[in-house]
């Protein structure tokens, strides 16, 4: 997973172009896609989407492909706090390994050096420079340039050289009608774009473990909805609204989620009659599955995604996994299943939701806890409960209670992450 993303004040509101420096754009690396062969349009063309998609509030942008492993989204006109908004955005979007902002200038020799001289103004430490050309035509070689920029920033501010590790990098891209200059950059997500993979239903509860696991299958290329059970009418809302929080937030990644809200009281008041007892917790799980089996058929997901984790409490122990298994036909991804809780909370800190997870609200699960819980649940007497239930009936009856909402992040703003070159 990429470092946690670091907090740099976002550059002045001016206009790129008056300042000199040239237009302020971003210029995102790719990843994996670029590994994909013949796939490679198809990923390109589910990556520039929900590019588009994650801005739509931001205005008009240009967007485009250089060579396998680039992408330059303009917007011009805009100011470099507008740009830099967007670069924000880039960072959330999977598939984007690094987001630089970038200046555009004219592939010209001198108004490449005066923009680069300027971008390293008022630095501590060493610095390297390094070169590439997507366009061989241009007259030096990349070492020549990265040289020839080297010792102009050498003579305007007698800054170090240093080749490994330098403290600041200055770089730049000379394309086929344009060039670009850009300084460090913000680690981007990583991953496959979102959708790539296809369909998935999380379980989300209100806590910690199920917004990470989300994260990782739509890092993967899931597209997801989610489904929450709250302990209605027997507890209050808090745990609605804490999966809203936390979906709006995990709605960054992926751009349009849905949160599907099943009241679950009355069913777990069931079970407890039916006297299920030791095997409460797990007989509730299986019934959670089987309702959101229903629910995937209904979406088209083709797969389930849950927070557990070996071990980590009672019914996640490998005969009550196995147990949960056997409810439902649909694959059950557990994306968090060899992570330790402290890995787990480290994760939810760098995507945002551990502060929304660690609010307090009222369980459904604990609601009804047995004194005693079973940890390793038969097969066989948790079918029998579910025949007395009539689980399936049960499952297609909650799912007529369902309510959905659509938690978007469109319209928020995010912390600053991304800095200018010469900003
Ligand atoms: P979490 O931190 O995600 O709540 P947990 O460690 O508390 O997980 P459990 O309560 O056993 O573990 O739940 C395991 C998984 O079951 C959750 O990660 C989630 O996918 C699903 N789940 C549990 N409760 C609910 C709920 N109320 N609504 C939807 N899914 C749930
Ligand atoms: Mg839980």
């Amino acid at each position: 997973m990429p470092a946690p993303l670091e907090s740099v004040p976002p550059p002045q509101d001016r206009d790129g172009a008056g300042s000199g420096l040239g237009e302020l754009c971003v210029l995102m690396k790719l990843g994996e896609i670029v590994l994909k062969g013949s796939n490679r349009k198809l990923f390109e063309r589910r990556l520039h989407n929900n590019i588009r998609n994650s801005v739509r509030d931001l205005g008009q942008i240009r967007l485009s492909q250089r060579g396998s492993g680039v992408i330059i989204v303009r917007r011009p006109g805009a100011s470099d706090v507008e740009v830099a908004r967007i670069a924000e955005r880039m960072a959330d979007v999977m598939g984007v390994v690094w987001v630089h902002l970038v200046r555009r200038v004219d592939k010209d020799l001198d108004t490449i050096t005066d923009v680069a001289v300027r971008s390293m103004a008022d630095l501590q430490g060493s610095f390297a420079v390094r070169a590439r050309r997507r366009d061989k035509r241009f007259a030096m070689t990349s070492s020549e340039l990265a040289g020839h920029l080297g010792s102009r920033i050498v003579e305007a501010y007698g800054y170090p050289v240093r080749l490994k590790r330098p403290d600041h990098t200055l770089y730049v891209e000379v394309d086929k009608d344009e060039a670009f200059v850009f300084t460090d950059g913000t680690p981007g997500q990583g991953g496959l774009p979102a959708g790539m993979s296809g369909r998935g239903l999380v379980l989300m509860s209100g806590g910690i473990d199920s917004p990470v696991a989300a994260h990782r299958m739509i890092r993967r290329g899931l597209k997801v909805d989610f489904l929450h059970f709250s302990g209605m009418p027997f507890t209050g809302p808090e745990s609605i609204y804490k999966a809203y929080s936390l979906v709006r937030q995990l709605d960054r990644f992926q751009v349009g989620s849905r949160l599907f809200v099943i009241p679950f009281g009355k069913a777990q008041q069931q079970l407890k009659s039916s006297g299920a007892e030791r095997l409460q917790i797990v007989a509730q799980r299986r019934l959670m599955l089987r309702t959101a089996e229903a629910l995937a058929d209904d979406l088209g997901a083709e797969c389930l995604v849950t927070g557990d984790a070996l071990g980590q409490v009672s019914s996640q122990t490998m005969a009550n996994i196995t147990a949960l298994d056997d409810a439902v036909d649909l694959p059950i991804l557990r994306p968090l299943i060899g992570m330790d809780k402290t890995e787990i909370m480290d994760q939810a800190r760098r995507i945002g939701t551990l502060a929304i997870s660690e609010l307090p609200d009222e369980d459904c699960c604990t609601m009804l806890t047995p004194r005693q819980v079973e940890t390793a649940a038969k097969i066989g007497d948790l079918r029998q409960i579910d025949r007395r239930l009539d689980a399936d009936e049960l499952a297609e009856h909650l799912l007529t209670t369902a309510q959905v909402h659509k938690p978007s992040f469109l319209g928020e703003a995010a912390p600053a992450r991304v800095r200018a070159a010469g900003a």
